[in-house]
């Protein structure tokens, strides 16, 4: 970065990483929309084909328009390094990819983005890696769950669906005690609200679809390294203390020192799982991210402003909002996310599994959609979307039970979103009316729907 290091996060997110193009002077980043990149000579070719000069070869290692938001994304979040991704889950994999090897498992959270859960019980498994799930506020389960195979701690900062707060120090910690790295998702919470790094995370992973685009436009993926990690403490990451065989033989820790895993997740990851993002999804997140602090402050007010309002409400059984001084987190906001606890949460109907799909069928403003953290306000019915393909067990121990819908708070005028939760709320029936999980429709709830 050319720019001091010392300016402040409003400073940051509208110039870390880019300068004036050096062709023609164009002030915002060019969308770099080629392939290759010409060398110079057939030295240079080699050079860089070596790692031992840093620069373009093809897109699918590195972009210049990528690059800029892998260095922005990396400096909001005071890391040393980033690589971008195709999408969220995609940079799960790639943070992964140089810690573990057949055989090898993860301890993770079990409230997770329900996609997550997916990726870590069943489809990692066909590389040989396994997942334990624990409850991240039993601290003693954590420890208990690590063997000496487990390569990693895995865990949402604010998770989903419930918007609760996890004690990064702790498991920081135990992740320390036990030579492995903890990898945080940032994903709802943004390095506006909270930087895991200074808790102790050595990566943080983000789906860039969220917050940092803002706009609901394109996917994406970033893995941020805090670089202070000691890949040769142990043998337990030769990909990246030992020789390299897919990088004939070089030693990643030894050669790039601080910069070691972000060196490898490109040279390595990105060319041989191709997992890259693409200049046009690149650009469209640095436009979204130049206005992340102003974004993220009005969340937070709507969020706590429409959790308040909710809670008041006679249908309305709970708010999972951690803001709320209700909620059993609300005094970790001030130890992990001092400027606010997100926009995420979650709110169980007393008219159970009926009440929430009326809910989201009456709402007007609200789009019924499995998204989170875009301008608009968004809702889902988790357990009948996003976190169908989980058991009821799992679906409960994720903060997802068939009673519960998700809220993403966008940052419209916080009247307009309270008075469309309200018409729609009045239509999904008083906890009286409320009709059991399996009748689909009685005929006065048909009434009802039609009058809407
Ligand atoms: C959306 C999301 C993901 C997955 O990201 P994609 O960009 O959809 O692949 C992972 N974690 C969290 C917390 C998310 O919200």
């Amino acid at each position: 970065m050319d720019e001091p290091t010392d300016y402040g996060f409003d400073t940051l997110q509208i110039h870390a990483g880019s300068r004036p193009d050096p062709a023609t002077g164009a002030r915002q980043t060019p969308i770099y929309q080629t392939t290759a990149y010409v060398f110079r000579d057939a030295d240079h070719a080699a050079a860089l084909f070596n790692l031992q000069e840093v620069g373009f070869i093809y897109s699918r290692l590195t972009n210049p328009t990528v690059a800029v938001l892998a260095e922005r994304i990396a400096a909001l979040e005071g890391g040393e390094g980033a690589v971008c991704c195709s999408s969220g889950h995609a940079a799960q994999l790639m943070a992964l990819f140089p810690l573990m090897g057949p055989g090898k498992n993860i301890v993770s959270s079990n409230r997770l983005y329900g996609g997550t859960v997916t990726q870590f019980s069943q489809t990692i498994k066909r590389f040989g890696w396994g997942c334990t799930f624990v409850d991240t506020d039993d601290l003693d389960a954590v420890k208990a769950a690590i063997d000496e195979d487990t390569r990693a701690i895995f865990c949402e900062t604010i998770a989903n669906p419930g918007g609760y707060i996890t004690d990064l120090d702790a498991l920081a910690k135990i992740a320390d005690a036990a030579g492995i790295p903890l990898i945080v998702d940032n994903t709802s919470a943004t390095p506006y609200l909270c930087r895991p790094i200074e808790h102790g995370a050595t990566l943080v992973v983000h789906s860039t679809t969220k917050y940092l685009t803002g706009t609901g436009t394109v996917t994406g993926g970033a893995v941020v390294d805090s670089g202070a990690f000691n890949w040769s403490a142990n043998d337990k990451f030769p990909s990246l203390s030992q020789p390299e065989p897919a990088y004939h033989g070089l030693k990643f820790h030894e050669t790039f020192e601080h910069l070691a895993y972000t060196f490898h997740a490109i040279a390595v990851g990105l060319r041989d799982l191709g997992m890259t993002m693409n200049p046009q999804a690149a650009h469209y997140t640095l436009l979204g991210m130049e206005t992340l602090s102003l974004r993220m402050e009005k969340h937070v007010a709507n969020a706590m402003t429409v959790s308040e309002w909710l809670e008041g409400h006679p249908a309305v059984e709970a708010v999972t909002y951690a803001g709320l001084k209700s909620s059993p987190y609300y005094d970790r906001v001030e130890k992990i996310c001092p400027r606010g606890a997100g926009a995420l949460f979650t709110v169980s109907l007393k008219g159970g599994y009926d009440a929430c799909l009326k809910l989201v069928d009456n709402l007007e403003l609200f789009s019924h959609v499995a998204n989170l953290g875009d301008a608009r306000s968004l809702i889902i019915h988790p357990a009948s979307t996003t976190h169908r393909q989980l058991t009821a067990e799992q679906q409960v121990a994720a903060g997802a039970a068939p009673n519960i819908v998700r809220l993403s708070i966008g940052i419209e005028d916080p009247r307009d979103i309270i008075a469309d939760l309200e018409q729609a709320l009045a239509k999904a029936g008083s906890p009286g009316k409320a009709t059991s999980p399996h009748s689909k429709g009685t005929p006065a709830t048909s009434i009802q729907k039609k009058a809407g």
